[in-house]
């Protein structure tokens, strides 16, 4: 499992349930889930105590935990169609997940 976040994008963390910033906790839980290579994202958010994963909190700009990655460096483009991702999701049979990482 690898976490794949905006880079130099990167802002912050929300909670998706109360809109918290939670950026100081979510270091050390990530310290944490680390320890069983995020094998468990299992969390309890520390602002409002609601069971979630660390994939559904709300990362600025999109983050997510994958087992597998599509990687285009330099796109030429700043967005994809909802064509286009129906597409990449209908040739490989998975959900798609978008994560714009700027290096
Ligand atoms: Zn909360």
């Amino acid at each position: 499992m690898t976490f794949f976040d905006a880079g130099a994008n990167t802002e912050s963390v929300y909670c998706a349930f109360g809109g918290s910033e939670l950026e100081d906790w979510w270091g050390n839980a990530m310290d944490q889930a680390a320890v069983s290579d995020f094998s468990d994202l299992a969390i309890v958010t520390p602002c409002c105590s609601k069971s979630t994963s660390l994939n559904d909190l709300r990362y600025v700009w999109p983050a997510a935990f994958g087992m597998c990655s599509l990687t285009v460096v330099n796109p030429g483009a700043t967005t994809l169609c909802a064509e286009e991702r129906r597409r990449i999701e209908q040739a490989i049979g998975s959900p798609l997940k978008v994560i714009w990482q700027h290096l």
